[in-house]
């Protein structure tokens, strides 16, 4: 299974991606948290990518594009993927479809999930993420068993610097600039299937395993 998830910040890609590697065994390949892992890393990429996260803007093309080609070359890989948050324009969508058809490979479907803007909101101003493993929590939505503490690994549970009201909305506007041309690109390459995004989590992930079924 090689697919990519769609969707604005909050859209609920990355809930969705860690329900579906434990059930296809395939990695979560996913740029924001390698990004963030970077920078608590202090390595040079994290130096990098910083100002652009804290801003919430794109960290430039050729940046995520070489760690996303280096990374769909690992063993792990063999097997299928989930891309989550990846590509996020036209450039790093053309790479993609370049480093695939390298590797003889390509997608299998790419699902985009629908989400109004102001649940968007909701979502990732009361998003905790495990500091970890990078699960996402909810504090109304999906909220941790015990407080501040993952589920999956136990780690802390923080709340990200992007996750604040004022870089939202900037996300959010770079995603209907950047980011939302791909929902015609891959309708176009006859690989999209929307859905619904505004339904429960375990409502969601039915419609996405169903969608998968039928591809
Ligand atoms: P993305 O990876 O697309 O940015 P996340 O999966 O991190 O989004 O979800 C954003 C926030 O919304 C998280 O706090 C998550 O727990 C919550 N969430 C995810 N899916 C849903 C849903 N279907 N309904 C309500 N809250 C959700
Ligand atoms: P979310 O899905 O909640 O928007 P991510 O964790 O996917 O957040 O991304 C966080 C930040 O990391 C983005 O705002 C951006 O600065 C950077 N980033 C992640 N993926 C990419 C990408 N494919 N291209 C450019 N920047 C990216
Ligand atoms: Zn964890």
């Amino acid at each position: 299974m090689k697919l990519i998830l769609l969707g604005p910040p909050g859209a609920g890609k990355g809930t969705q991606a860690k329900m579906l590697t434990d059930r296809f065994r395939i990695p979560q390949i996913a740029t924001g948290d390698i990004l963030r892992g970077a920078v608590q890393a202090g390595t040079a990429l994290g130096l990098q990518a910083k100002s652009f996260m804290d801003a919430g803007a794109l960290v430039p093309d050729e940046v995520v594009i070489g760690i996303v080609r280096e990374r769909l070359q690992q063993e792990d890989c063999s097997a299928g993927f989930i891309l989550d948050g990846f590509p996020r324009t036209v450039a790093q969508a053309d790479a993609l479809q370049a480093t695939l058809a390298g590797l003889n490979r390509r997608l299998d479907r790419v699902i985009s999930l629908t989400v109004d803007a102001d649940a968007l909101v909701e979502r990732l101003t009361g998003r905790r993420t495990c500091r970890n493993c990078g699960r996402g929590f909810h504090v109304l939505f999906d909220p941790p068993r015990q407080e501040q503490l993952c589920d999956a690994c136990g780690g802390e549970l923080y709340q990200r610097d992007d996750d604040r009201e004022e870089t939202i909305r900037k996300r959010l506007t770079v995603y209907a600039q950047q980011t939302s041309p791909l929902i015609a690109y891959y309708q176009a390459a006859g690989l999209l299937t929307e859905l619904d995004g505004m339904q429960a989590i375990a409502d969601v992930q039915e419609q996405v395993l169903a969608a998968l079924q039928a591809a």
